[in-house]
Order: structure tokens, then sequence, then C-alpha cells
């Protein structure tokens, strides 16, 4: 017997509900709410969520009113922080998608490496034939000594099993790193690392965002206390040549031209990987503030409370 599921419209969204900035024309549709680990230092997103799994009925409605609404819809994003961790439900739901909302092209989803290798290659396969198309990973560095400061709970070997993971499976992998996660003390290694990392893991697309604190993280109280010292808005250009430095033989997009980005740069590489630091060399070299993002420029304090946040401009109506 086949559950026919009424139709349930708008879809429930129990807010913050975060989704990255290529999904801001998706509907979103949350699986999951709040993230199953929660522990990273300087991320606040589903601090306030306790893990839980949205009944799949409650979804199957959701799809169902989509399929009557928003018939031509083209983009799926589902939510929360990591909706792989919902493997049931996931399978349930991509099978109600692909049968009520033909006109989707993708489904993108949040990845932890911990849900990403617990399905393996094999499982995360059956989901890309049931329409999953893209797994959105922040590994976030490719240094082992930052990895563990930040609470990641993964190793860098661990982060690259999970990048190389999604992409036998065949779906596409946007990887996010974050510069100024080491801090001044920590900044040459972390980039250097993290561009090296790239290299290895050969995402599908790559963004280098700037790590904002935010109220209620440790690394905020760290900042706050002076225990941790962010590197300046000229510190994170320099991390970022390092990063590119490293970089020779990666291949395709790389981005960093994130909201919280000082110098708004959206590379193809190899292409523009020497221009880009050349750039960054003259930028640094004259301390050009016209280069730098509007409203980035003018102060030489690193971002903090009250600037531009990394979490308020993925916020799904930010
Ligand atoms: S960074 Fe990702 S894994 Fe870490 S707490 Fe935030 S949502 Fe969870």
């Amino acid at each position: 017997m086949r559950y026919i599921a009424p139709m349930r419209w708008p879809p429930v969204l129990v807010e913050p509900v975060f989704r990255p900035p290529s999904e801001a024309s998706s509907l979103i549709l949350q699986l999951t709410v709040g993230c199953s680990w929660n522990r990273c230092t300087y991320c606040a997103m589903y601090r306030g969520k306790e893990l839980r799994v949205r009944p799949v009925e409650e979804v199957l409605e959701e799809v169902r009113g989509a399929a009557a609404a928003v018939p031509r819809v083209r983009r799926v994003f589902l939510a929360d922080g990591d909706a792989l961790a919902a493997p049931g439900v996931l399978e349930a739901v991509l099978g109600a998608i692909r049968e009520e909302l033909p006109d989707v092209q993708r489904v993108g989803i949040y990845g932890d490496s911990r849900s990403i290798l617990r399905h393996g290659a094999e499982g995360l396969a059956r989901l890309r034939k049931l329409g999953l198309g893209i797994v959105y990973f922040g590994p976030e560095t490719g240094d082992e000594a930052t990895l563990r400061a930040v609470r990641k709970g993964a190793t860098v070997q661990r982060q690259l099993e999970a990048s190389r993971t999604v992409l036998d499976a065949g779906i596409k992998l946007s990887v996010m790193v974050l510069l100024g996660l080491a801090g001044v003390e920590g900044s040459e290694r972390h980039a250097r690392a993290t561009g090296r990392f790239l290299v290895d893991a050969a995402p599908t697309y790559a963004a280098a965002l700037t790590v904002t604190p935010v109220p209620g993280t440790e690394l905020f109280d760290a900042v706050e206390n002076g225990a941790f010292q962010l590197p300046d808005r000229w510190g994170m250009l320099r991390e970022l040549g390092w990063m590119l430095e490293e970089m020779e033989g990666y291949r395709g997009p790389f981005h960093a031209n994130h909201a919280s980005n000082y110098l708004p740069l959206k590379l193809r590489l190899p292409r523009d990987r020497e221009p880009a630091m050349d750039l960054i060399r003259r930028v640094l070299e004259t301390r050009d503030e016209t280069a730098l993002r509007p409203g980035r420029g003018g102060c030489d304090r690193p971002p903090g409370p009250g600037m531009c946040t990394m979490a308020r401009s993925w916020r799904r109506d930010g």
C-alpha cells in the first residue's frame, strides 16, 4: 500500500534557516532541525536547536503542497545543518520530489564528514539516482591543529575522504573554507594547508569566506577576552594569497566574493591564479582601500560584532 500524503503549504520552517547563497531561489524543505554535531567553536547557526528529524509524513505533505503551489520549481534545498543524518526521510523525500516535481533539476543539501562517510560512495550514489545533485561541505581548513582548535570533530584525512566519497558517488561537491580561522598565530600555516587540501580534494566548486565571530560562540568570547586575535583585513588578504600560492594544479571555480570577504574575487583556476596573486600582492603593497569591498575598507578592525556577519548573509531571508 502506498501512502498518499495530503497537501501542506507553505512548508514549516523552524527559524533560523540557513542555505548557501547559490540556493537563493530554491524551494527549502526542512528535513531535520538543527545540526548533528553543533560543537564547532565558531558556529552559532544551530546553537538554539536540538537535533531532531521531522516526521516524514509532514515533509511529504509539503512536497505535495509545492506540486500545487510552485509546480515549475527547478531547485530544492534540504535543510537544516545536515539532513544527510536522516537517511530514511531523505530517501522518501527525494523520491517524492522526483515524482511530484518533475521540473526539479537539482536537489542540494549540507553534508558533514561523519554523515557523508556513514553513507559511503554507494549510499550516496543511491541518493544521486533519487535526485541528490550537490552536497555543500565545510571542512573550513586543511590544517590539523586548526581543526582540533575549532572542535570540528574530524581529521584532515577524514575530510579528504568525505570529499572524495561525494565525488565518487557522482555528486557535485561545493567546499567552503574560512580565512582567519587560525587567528594571527596560525595564519600562514592554516592558509597554506588549506590551499593544499583544496588541490587534493578537487571539489566541483570551492569558496573561501572570512570567519566572523558571532555572539554566543567560543570564538566570539576568545576574541572579546583577547585570547584569540583575528588577522585584520590585510592579514585576511595575505591568507588568500598564501592559499592561492599552494593551489597550483587546482582546476575549477574558486570564489572569494562572499559578503564577508574584503577583496571580492571570482576566479577560475588555473587561468586566474597568477593574476589574482599579482592583484593581492599589489593591494597589499599599496594598501589600496579602493580595491576593497565598500563598507569593508574603511576600518582597521577585523570583522566583529555589528559588522557584516557570515551567518546573517547565509540566512534564508538574508
Ligand atoms: S559548522 Fe557545520 S558542523 Fe559545525 S556546528 Fe556549524 S553547522 Fe554544525
